[in-house]
């Protein structure tokens, strides 16, 4: 299967349809966001369009890099100067695509962050809550975790770094709610939908106090740590209907 190609056009329809990228107001474009060369036979994925992932794709000989965080976000300086020249010189010199899928990635409902955490963690889903119902809502089906303290354990030994969690240690889970990356301002939603604890990758000092206050426990499990599966399910995916080759780097982030 391996060594076939893919023309470029052709997979930004594949990826645009697939992650249903016209049904998100995101703060960034998703999509094509540089244009590479038109044949693609390889492909690296990542979380962020980091310098360290631009240089491995290169050492790799990638045509193409596939991110979660990619560039142009809203409010942004817009000019291209210091890093922002840096890593753009580096795809276009190298005639690199760059592929970025922000929201519609978290949100799909097999191959996204929130679906594969629940992979992960082991969790039923049950339903879906927030704006553009980016929050999912479940239960743990092991039996032997419990109490909030079981399962921070549980998560850290799954995502290989220790969870930061606030709450009473002892406290009864029942309902689980997560959302991956920054979404710790869904905490209010995710107390609304009746969860006994809400999973996200970072925190913010409000965090600490609406969680005691509500009793709604919070886990704070790492931005990084809790975005590493999408970008990966997504570019094994490609790989599998186009027969192209993939790899996924990760450049490790202790945020
Ligand atoms: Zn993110």
């Amino acid at each position: 299967m391996l060594n076939k190609s893919v023309e470029r056009k052709a997979l930004a329809q594949f990826l645009d349809k697939e992650l249903q990228v016209a049904r998100f107001r995101d703060y960034c474009p998703n999509g094509l966001q540089v244009e590479g060369r038109d044949e693609i036979k390889r492909i690296v994925s990542g979380v962020t369009a980091c310098q360290t992932l631009l240089d491995r794709a290169v050492e790799l000989r990638a045509d193409a890099v596939l991110v979660h965080h990619g560039y142009f976000w809203r409010g942004e300086d817009t000019r291209i100067v210091g890093q922002k020249l840096k890593r753009l010189k580096t795809l276009i010199d190298h005639s690199m695509s760059l592929f970025a899928y922000h929201l519609p990635l978290d949100s799909h409902p097999s191959l996204g962050n929130n679906a594969q955490l629940a992979q992960l963690f082991g969790f039923d889903v049950s339903a879906r809550f927030g704006e553009d119902e980016l929050g999912w809502l479940g239960h743990v089906q092991s039996e032997s975790i419990s109490k909030l303290s079981d399962l921070c354990t549980h998560l850290s030994s799954r995502l290989g770094r220790e969870v930061l969690a606030i709450g009473n240690p002892d406290q009864v889970i029942e309902t689980i709610a997560w959302c991956s990356g920054a979404a710790q301002n869904m905490l209010s939603a995710a107390i609304e939908s009746g969860a006994s604890v809400f999973i996200s990758g970072e925190i913010s000092e409000p965090t600490v106090h609406l969680a005691r206050e509500s009793g709604v426990a919070y886990i704070s499990a790492g931005h990084h740590a809790t975005e590493r599966y999408g970008v990966k399910a997504l570019g094994q995916r490609i790989a599998e209907e186009f027969g192209i080759e993939h790899y996924f780097v990760d450049v490790d982030n202790p945020v």
